[in-house]
Order: structure tokens, then sequence, then C-alpha cells
């Protein structure tokens, strides 16, 4: 049999040679796909936003394509055929568009670089088929009520239709030894590789919802005090800030209005005003639900005379009626304690303590109103003494 390596050079070897050259191939993109299946794991469980993950697994599986490309089995001295349809079918299957897309752009980028020639075309035709066809596949999945490792065989199968192009390739001999091999091993890639991803794309997903569910409260979907220390933290660390003011909000009389009114509500007060809250102020500042009828916001980069402006603006836009049922309207009023900090070394306890006690004389002064606990004077007075 006949094998053609690069600059036209043509070996005449046996069926055992050929057997043992398949082999090694295959263990080495196995390997490749293997530790790729381990980094599809990390990346989706990192803190990343889905698209900033998905870029990045695209980028990855596109990589592992190039890596197969390098790795060819030849067919004639243009033609090569790969492990590239196992890489660009599963970032098909399992990433996002976004995700698939980075991948095709990665592979037909690295096909290029690889070299040019009458067969490039065809090569970057079988990287499209290959990522449309595991984009398609959750679909055929669906379609016939696949699972496990029928629906891993199926993707096996589509990914397969790939191969093609050695059809097309310019060959002295025939390819279909190396298609059935490099459709097998597609198949049993698509089985073994495709249970690792699932397996790390549900731990991914379940360890995503956890977090979730530790730092948000389900009632307002506002972050809860589990967050406060990182977000503060965050906030103060950010460099050319002009102040930090913590705030502290509290519903005046809310006792009364779930005795009078029913718990139930109570609770649409808190939802309502948790929209509004978010609402009021800036993207980039955080509100969360503190525990009971609190709530904690935190105002990044300001001038004291602005975070004060903010929070003024927070106590007129809580001040609200809230339509509870088609007869009856609850009017609301929120108490607030500021405590503004431009020293960086201000700990969230000794800002809490602060806004605390500012809230405390708030309720003490008569409700609905600001305190703030260093006001601008006395900012001056403090600095002198
Ligand atoms: P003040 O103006 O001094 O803040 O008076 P208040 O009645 O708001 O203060 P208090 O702390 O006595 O009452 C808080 C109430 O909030 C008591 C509790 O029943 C209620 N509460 C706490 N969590 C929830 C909740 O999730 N839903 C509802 N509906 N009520 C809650
Ligand atoms: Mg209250
Ligand atoms: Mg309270």
């Amino acid at each position: 049999m006949k094998i053609f390596l690069p600059g036209d050079l043509v070996v005449e070897v046996d069926q055992a040679e050929v057997a043992v050259a398949i082999f090694l191939h295959i263990i080495n993109s196995a390997m490749s796909i293997a530790t790729l299946a381990m980094i599809y794991g990390a990346i989706q469980r990192s803190p990343w936003g889905v698209n900033v993950r998905h870029v990045a697994l695209g980028v990855c599986f596109g990589l592992g394509a190039v890596i197969g490309m390098l790795q060819p089995l030849s067919l004639g001295p243009q033609a090569i055929v790969d492990a590239r349809a196992l890489f660009l079918g599963f970032a098909g299957a399992f990433l996002s568009p976004l995700g698939a897309s980075t991948a095709l752009v990665v592979a037909v980028v690295g096909r290029i670089v690889i070299n040019v020639n009458s067969y490039t075309v065809v090569g970057i035709a079988s990287i499209f088929s290959a990522v449309l066809m595991g984009s398609l596949w959750p679909k055929v999945r669906d379609r016939l009520r696949l699972s496990g490792i029928r629906a891993l065989l199926v993707l096996g199968a589509m990914m397969s239709v790939s191969l093609f192009g050695a059809y097309l390739a310019p060959t002295d001999g025939n390819p279909v030894h190396l298609v059935l091999v490099l459709a097998g091993y597609n198949l049993c890639g698509s089985v073994v590789f495709g249970t690792i991803i699932q397996r790390q794309h549900r731990r991914a997903l379940r360890e995503r919802a956890a977090q979730i569910e530790a730092t948000t409260d389900p009632l307002t979907g506002l972050l809860n005090r589990r967050s406060f220390e990182r977000l503060y933290q965050q906030t103060k660390d950010q460099q050319g800030s002009r102040g930090t003011a913590l705030l502290l909000i509290d519903i005046d009389r809310f006792k009364g209005i779930n005795d009078r009114f029913g718990h139930a509500s109570g609770d649409k007060v808190l939802k309502k005003l948790a929209e509004t809250l978010g609402s009021v102020v800036a993207v980039e500042d955080s509100v969360l639900r503190l525990g009971g009828e609190e709530f904690g916001v935190i105002l990044q980069n300001r001038t004291i005379e602005g975070a004060m402006r903010t929070a003024e603006n927070i106590l007129s836009e809580l001040r609200i009626r809230i339509l509870i049922d088609d007869t009856t309207t609850i009017s609301v009023t929120v108490s607030i304690g500021m405590h503004y900090a431009t020293v960086p070394t201000t700990t969230l306890s000794q800002a809490l303590k602060a806004a605390d006690e500012a809230l405390y004389a708030a309720k003490a002064e008569g409700r609905d109103r600001l305190v703030i606990s260093n006001p601008p004077q006395e900012k001056v007075e403090l600095q002198l003494a």
C-alpha cells in the first residue's frame, strides 16, 4: 500500500505498518480530545460570563481541530483526512452559536495556514459540514427522542458526513478504508468523550445553580447578604475611585403592613421596592436584600454630594403607593442610613456600623428620611481634629 508524505514522497508500506500508523494517529487525537473534555469542564465552571466562556471554548475546540489537521492520514499528495470532525461536531453540539462560530473560524484559519492547495476548498467545506451537523444534532436527538449512548452514536454518524471530502480528493486509491476507520473513530469518540463532556456540563450546571441559590434572595431576585463582603471589597479596590457609599434602607412600619394586609401583600411590597431600587441606581452599583425588610446599596465612584443625590433620589422614588388588589393600595416609605468613605481602609463592618447608627437616627427622627453618618461639614471637622 502507498503512503503519501509531504514533499511528494511516496512510500510503499505493508498493511501492518498502515495499521500501526492509524492506531498511533487515533491515540494521538484521542489524547487531544480527552484533554479538551477536561478543559471544557474547567471553563464551564469558571466565573466568566456565558459569552466569554463559549468563545474561550470555541477557541479550544477550533485549536483541537487544527491539532487534528496537523496529524493527517494521507490519501494522496494533496489529500488529508483527519480527526477534525470530532472536535468541530462537538463544538456545534455543545457550544452556543457564538462558541460554534468561533471554533469554525479558528479551524478555517488553521486549515488555510497549514496549506493552500486545490483541496483547501473541500477541506473548508468539511469544517462547515462538521459544525453544521453538530449544531443540528440536538434537534435530531429531540425529534427521535434519543438519549445516552444512542444519541451520541447519532452525533458520531452525523459528524462523519464531513468525511465526504475524502471522495472529492485527488487520490490514487479508494479512500473507503480510511473513511471507515475515521467514521469508527468518530462513533467511538462521540460516545466516550461526549459522555465525559455531558457529565462535565451537568456538573457545571449544578454548581452554577447552587452558587446562584447561595447568593440570591429567592423572593426579590436580589443578591443576598453573602455577596456583601465581596462586592464592597471590589468597589473599594477600584483604581481612582472617588469614594464609596454604603446605604442601609429599611421599610417604615413594615410590620403594620403585614399585620393589616397579610404576609403575601408584604411580599408584594418587598418585590416592588426591590424592582424600583434596581431601576434608580446605576448599573455598576450593587443592590442587595440584607434580610427581612432591609436592603443594602453600594454606590461606587461617587463624590459625597453625588452619593447624597442618589440617596435622596432613592428616598423619593421609594415613597410610593403600591396596588395590592383592585381596591387596596398601600403607601410605603423607607428610612435610609448612609456611610460615605473615601479611605479604602474602611472595613465593611465599620461602614455597616456607621450606616446602621445613621439608620437608627433616621427612624428616631421620624422615619421617611436620609441620615448620613459623616455628612460633608463633619468630614471637614474630622480632618481638622
Ligand atoms: P420600623 O419602621 O421601625 O422599621 O418598623 P418595622 O415594622 O418595619 O420594623 P420591624 O423590624 O419591627 O418589622 C419588620 C417586619 O418585617 C417583621 C417581619 O414580620 C417582616 N418580615 C421580614 N421578612 C419578611 C418577608 O420576607 N416577607 C414579609 N411579608 N414580611 C417580612
Ligand atoms: Mg422596618
Ligand atoms: Mg428592620
